[in-house]
């Protein structure tokens, strides 16, 4: 396998979750192999987004903590939070997690090279000053948050700015009603935030299922977030005293600490050198790709949020392992993208896999649906006015489960494990043969016996 015409056998742009997996699993089938990062190994999820995400929910959800203990006899005295002092933690963990990344490269035997990558051609990559060829490389860049393109855009934030503000601002206007925007709305509310929400249609997360939009739609208004649909920023200006004005489409205006874009993110292509190797894109210049992640040149290949597929860390996990194994391991593994379970970190939180059931009736003739709402019960005797929602979708025809969804306490944790029962094209009558365990929410998901619809 070892080609001693390039540098390296493989060249990975980027040393986020899918170029790491995909160099350290290559060297492991004995590829000479190289990366490239220009900023922190680790990459999107390991340093902005999903670890830190994680780390400020739980810091948000104490504040809901200390209301719940009073049910249960506790009295809490004064609590205060400091933002200073939760940012340098998270930043000690995320450096652990950068060393990590870094130690795990090197003892595969990959050599990092600090810097951007930028393609020569369809075996050339410039590295700062430096020309390094190789058989194959691999993009592995991921994306950027995109702003809305109005006057003054540049006065609010993105998500990447949103873990390590100077200040905690009291007053947010996030825009979206995505995964970003209601995980950051829950966050800054919990941690004691006024948060009105901006989103362009009707309701939040527009791809969920209907339910679970819903449900989690009012766990967020009972935590008291603001919600501005149908509606969008038109202009935001700066104040006298440094706060952001913002005006919206309905003529109405308003006064914010900080204005959070969460409207998307886009593949971040821009000088990697694409038109010179050759790489086709596609919408939002997304690299287009097969299911051996390769792109319309032979000898370049794509992985993770750079490419138009699902814009998850795992996912990109799968899809640089699945080309790794394919290219240097000897074995054939196409990439699949079915029944991905999904978790959004909002407050409630939702995790979900498989068919919502607006899809699943456009695809199936039948469609069984067990639906159960109820209260928690953690919430009984804090007396929080809260629901959770366990939904299965079931295939009238084969009796399969075809999609699951869960809001409330820990639904990604639960909705893990179902994902293995889904996958494995269980039937209704496999999760009605299965004893729950009592007393937990997630009991309900074997215990649902009457089709609601
Ligand atoms: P999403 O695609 O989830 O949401 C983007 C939001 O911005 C949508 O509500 C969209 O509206 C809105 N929007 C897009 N363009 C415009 C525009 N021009 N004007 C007004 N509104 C606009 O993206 P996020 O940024 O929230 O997250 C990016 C990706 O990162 C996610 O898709 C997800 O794959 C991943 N992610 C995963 C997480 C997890 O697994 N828990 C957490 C965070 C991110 P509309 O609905 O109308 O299109």
């Amino acid at each position: 396998m070892t080609t001693t015409k390039f540098d390296y056998d493989l060249f990975v742009i980027g040393g986020g979750s899918g170029g790491v997996r995909a160099a350290r699993i290559s060297a492991g089938h004995g590829a000479r192999v190289g990366l490239c990062e220009e900023s922190r190994l680790g990459g999107t999820c390991v340093i902005r987004g999903c670890v830190p995400k994680k780390l400020l929910v739980f810091a948000s959800q104490f504040s809901e903590a200390f209301e719940d203990a009073a049910g249960y006899g506790w009295s809490v005295g004064e609590t205060s939070f400091s933002w200073t002092d939760m940012v340098a933690a998270k930043e000690r963990e995320i450096t652990r997690l950068e060393a990590v990344y870094g130690r795990l490269l090197a003892n595969a035997g990959v050599e990092v090279h600090p810097g951007r990558g930028t393609l020569v051609d369809e075996h050339t990559v410039l590295v700062g000053e430096r020309r390094i060829t190789a058989e194959k490389i691999l993009i592995a860049v991921g994306g950027r948050p995109y702003r809305l393109d109005i006057p003054g855009a540049e006065l609010g934030i993105v998500s990447d700015d949103a873990f390590d503000l100077p200040e905690y601002p009291q007053r947010v206007l996030v825009v979206g009603g995505g995964y970003i925007a209601v995980e950051f709305a829950g966050i800054f509310r919990g941690l004691g935030s006024q948060v009105t929400l901006n989103y362009r249609r009707e309701r939040i997360l527009r791809s969920f299922d209907g339910d679970v939009r819903r449900v989690v739609e009012a766990g967020m208004l009972s935590r008291g977030i603001e919600f501005r649909y149908n509606n969008l920023p038109t202009r935001i200006t700066e104040t006298p005293d440094g706060k952001r004005r913002v005006d919206f489409s309905d003529g109405a205006s308003g006064e914010f600490d900080i204005v959070l874009f969460a409207t998307g993110r886009h593949p971040y292509t821009g000088g990697l050198g694409l038109e010179n190797a050759g790489v086709a894109t596609g919408p939002k210049g997304l690299v287009a790709v097969d299911e051996y992640s390769r792109t319309s040149v032979q000898s370049i290949f794509a992985v993770g949020d750079v490419t138009d597929r699902i814009a998850l860390t795992p996912v990109a996990l799968m899809e640089g392992h699945a080309f790794a194994d394919t290219q240097f391991g000897g074995i054939d593994r196409p990439v699949d993208h079915a029944n991905v379970p999904a978790a959004v970190f909002s407050q409630p939180p939702s995790s979900s896999v498989g068919l919502t059931e607006e899809e699943a009736r456009n695809q199936c003739d039948s469609v069984r649906v067990f639906r159960s709402e109820f209260t928690p019960m953690k919430y009984t005797l804090s007396g929080r006015d809260e629901k959770a929602l366990m939904k299965i979708l079931v295939d009238g025809a084969t009796d399969r489960v075809i999609g699951l969804h869960v809001v409330g306490p820990e639904a990604a944790e639960m909705v893990q494990g179902f994902a293995v029962a889904v996958r494995a094209g269980l039937t209704k009558t496999d999760f009605d043969r299965t004893i729950g365990i009592h007393p937990t929410s997630a009991e309900e998901l074997v215990t649902m016996r009457e089709a609601v619809a």
